[in-house]
């Protein structure tokens, strides 16, 4: 058997469809790359680009004009480099760790230090190697999760020879609050930014993330780093998304039954029918990446209709209460909306107490995955 017959028998084999639609990802980055101008906007492909394939997605954006990929671990940088041109920079946010120094300045990846013992291993590679490398360096401007402390900043602009064989591309930092504009840690993290900034004067700032980019054009800096917006995710709390939708789930029915009232539903009976109930059990389930605290608590659509999500959420199914729909109208086989016009991420991410970065970096395995194409350019 051929690899196209079996994709072909794979892509009719599987019970939920994830639709990735990569023209609506072009037309994100597109707009935050004429909300950051005259800067650039990075995009941000860690975790397999949120989730959706970062094979697939990291071209979409190089084809789009994206030269910055920022990932978090060495390995996604690796594995990313063969899918890019020599042309595009990418750059590792978790930092340089010791014994991947020879490895990164081989494959030409641009390593965040993150602290003085990063950049002192960077420095002694490069003058090892009798070459000049680059770099960006991260400042903590109030996260406390990455990048160099204040004192360490205070001694590396004190000591320059400790950048000896560095070249430093960009200063950058990251906001902790930027999705709640009102939080006054944006501002305080600003004004600590722009003290960075002003010793290092000519090097490119990158600072915002998604929600950044949506706080102003103080925040924007030369070089963006949007993730979720990217993807199709509200950049900040609230109502309203800017962005266009990234990621369609639907999921396929299995079986339909009628219950009576008084019936024990899912795992640990924690749904008892009231009344007769009509039940369609679909094939998904926290193995799939919808999360188990969807029990008793979220829903799917079919067409407008919300179909609520009774018991446990399964490892691979789930049962929806489909009373609301007339009989004999779900049919094994047909698909219903998880992820899509009706349920935002954001809604889903709700139901299931988590944020939509969750939902989209869980995403399952065994869907049949779409990618659609970007418009020819
Ligand atoms: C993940 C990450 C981003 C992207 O954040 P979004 O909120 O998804 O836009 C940017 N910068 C850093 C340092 C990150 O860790």
């Amino acid at each position: 058997m051929n690899m196209v017959a079996q994709s072909d028998i794979e892509s009719r084999a599987a019970c939920g469809v994830l639709t990735i639609d990569l023209a609506a990802l072009v037309a994100n980055y597109e707009q935050l790359c004429r909300l950051t101008a005259p800067g650039k906007a990075a995009a941000v492909v860690k975790a397999d680009a949120y989730g959706l394939g970062v094979a697939q997605v990291a071209p979409a954006l190089y084809d789009a004009g994206c030269r910055d990929f920022f990932v978090a671990h060495f390995i996604e940088a690796v594995r990313l480099k063969p899918h890019l041109a020599a042309d595009a920079r990418i750059l590792v946010l978790n930092g340089l760790l010791p014994g991947s120094e020879n490895d990164c300045a081989d494959l030409g990846i641009v390593p965040v230090l993150n602290s003085l013992a990063q950049v002192a291993n960077w420095s002694a590679t490069a003058k090892a190697r009798g070459t000049i490398l680059p770099a960006a360096v991260q400042a903590d401007t109030g996260m406390s999760r990455l990048g160099l402390e204040q004192a360490e900043a205070d001694i590396l602009l004190a000591e320059p020879a400790r950048l000896e064989g560095i070249h430093v591309d960009i200063i950058m930092s990251h906001l902790a609050c930027g999705d709640e504009p009102a939080h006054g840690a944006n501002a305080r993290q600003l004004a600590r930014m722009g003290l960075v900034r002003s010793r290092f004067p000519d090097t490119k700032l990158s600072f915002s993330n998604s929600a950044g980019i949506f706080l102003g054009e103080d925040y924007r800096g030369d070089l963006a780093r949007p993730g979720i917006a990217l993807y199709g995710g509200a950049p900040y709390s609230g109502s309203g998304n800017p962005m266009r939708p990234v990621v369609r789930l639907e999921i396929g029915v299995v079986q339909t039954r009628t219950v009576p009232a008084g019936t024990e539903i899912g795992y640990g009976a924690s749904f008892v029918a009231k009344s007769e109930m009509r039940l369609a059990t679909i094939a998904a389930g926290y193995a799939d990446g919808l999360p188990r605290h969807l029990s008793n608590s979220g829903a799917a659509y079919f067409g407008d209709v919300r179909l609520p999500i009774v018991g446990r959420v399964s490892m691979d199914s789930i049962i929806l209460d489909v009373t609301a729909l007339a009989p004999g109208t779900l049919k094994l086989g047909d698909m219903v909306e998880l992820i899509g016009p009706h349920q935002t991420l954001e809604m889903i991410a709700a139901d299931a107490g988590t944020i939509s970065y969750e939902i989209l970096t869980s995403l399952g395995r065994r869907y049949n995955r779409r990618y659609l194409s970007p418009a020819a350019r």
